[in-house]
């Protein structure tokens, strides 16, 4: 069997990251989605077609780290795209680490409470 072969198979045997979810971590950090784009035409993926293997580190109720390592399908380019990503809780923060051509690209998460407050002062500016 082909590489291309083996990946295809393997994705359809699957199941989506949103099924392993959601996912508490040590700081308290709820994982609710795995989020990704199409390499191809950078459309934001389906979750259902987000596919692959959910790790939790250590293997606990409230990990340190979640790591999703699999790949999303787009049906507009019937293309797969490689996903390989983690979400680590680094005291009160919590991060977002994808693997890019140059290597581990970390991004910062908002807490949802947070997130909430900051919504809110958002949209109290903008309603003056
Ligand atoms: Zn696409």
């Amino acid at each position: 069997m082909s590489n291309i072969a083996a990946i295809v198979e393997e994705f359809n045997k699957s199941e989506p990251f949103k099924a392993k979810l959601p996912v508490t971590l040590k700081n308290g950090f709820t994982l609710t989605m795995m989020s990704g784009r199409c390499a191809e035409c950078k459309a934001p993926l389906d979750d259902n077609l987000m596919r692959g293997s959910i790790v939790l580190f250590p293997e606990q109720e409230r990990p340190n780290v979640v790591c999703a390592n699999g790949y999303g399908y787009c049906e507009d380019c019937e293309v797969l795209t490689e996903y390989v990503g983690r979400v680590r809780a680094g005291g009160k923060d919590t991060y977002l680490e994808v693997f890019r051509a140059k290597g581990w690209v970390r991004f910062r998460l908002v807490h949802e409470k947070r997130w909430k407050r900051l919504r809110k002062k958002i949209l109290d500016f903008l309603q003056g």
